[in-house]
């Protein structure tokens, strides 16, 4: 498999850790691609619009022969199946996905910007991709993550919810 992919989601609607496994699930079962790590689960504080429930937010690493274009395009097909609302702009949604990034690739188009734009302020997407990767540049900001985390101040607002163990991986996967 030829891409590396750091993929956020998110849910703060119904049951979000459904949504959350129901998702990792569907995103193992696309073609060429595979799940290779999973971040554990937070609990995070709403940010932007806080007149919302909290969230739960996790990042995967997958590995994958699709294109960023068509990764795009089956994860926003994965959102619609898994009964995403869209009522206001960074409002409560069942599920959002979104592409951190992909390889060490820039891309801005106008449907797709990797690495995902404000990345790099949201402690609630840094936390778990730290977990995955505590070293990773982010093309562009060209610093480790847990150096940018050092500097971020709506940490607190992010709190491990469910730790992640070996055992809940291979569950989860069925295999
Ligand atoms: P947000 O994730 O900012 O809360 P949405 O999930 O509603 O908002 O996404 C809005 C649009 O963002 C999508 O239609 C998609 O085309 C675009 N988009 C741009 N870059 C990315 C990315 N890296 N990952 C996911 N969606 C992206
Ligand atoms: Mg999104």
């Amino acid at each position: 498999m030829t891409n590396i992919a750091f993929i956020a989601l998110g849910s703060n609607m119904g049951d979000r850790e459904e949504y959350l496994m129901s998702a990792i699930g569907y995103i193992h079962q696309l073609k060429g691609t595979v799940v290779e790590k999973i971040s554990s689960i937070y609990e995070t504080d709403p940010v932007g619009y806080t007149e919302q429930d909290q969230f739960l937010n996790m990042v995967i690493q997958i590995s994958t022969d699709l294109t960023a274009f068509m990764l795009l395009g089956e994860l926003q097909t994965i959102e619609e199946t898994l009964n995403r609302k869209r009522v206001v702009k960074w409002g409560p949604r069942t599920l959002d996905l979104d592409i951190l990034l992909f390889n060490h690739e820039n891309i801005e188009t106008e449907q797709l910007i990797v690495p995902h734009p404000r990345m790099h302020e949201r402690a609630f997407v840094l936390i778990p991709l730290a977990e995955l990767q505590n070293d990773l540049c982010i093309p562009t900001i060209e610093k480790p993550i847990y150096a940018i985390i050092e500097q971020l101040h709506d940490k607190e607002g992010v709190r491990i919810w469910k730790q992640k163990s070996g055992v809940d991986v291979f569950a989860l996967l069925g295999n």
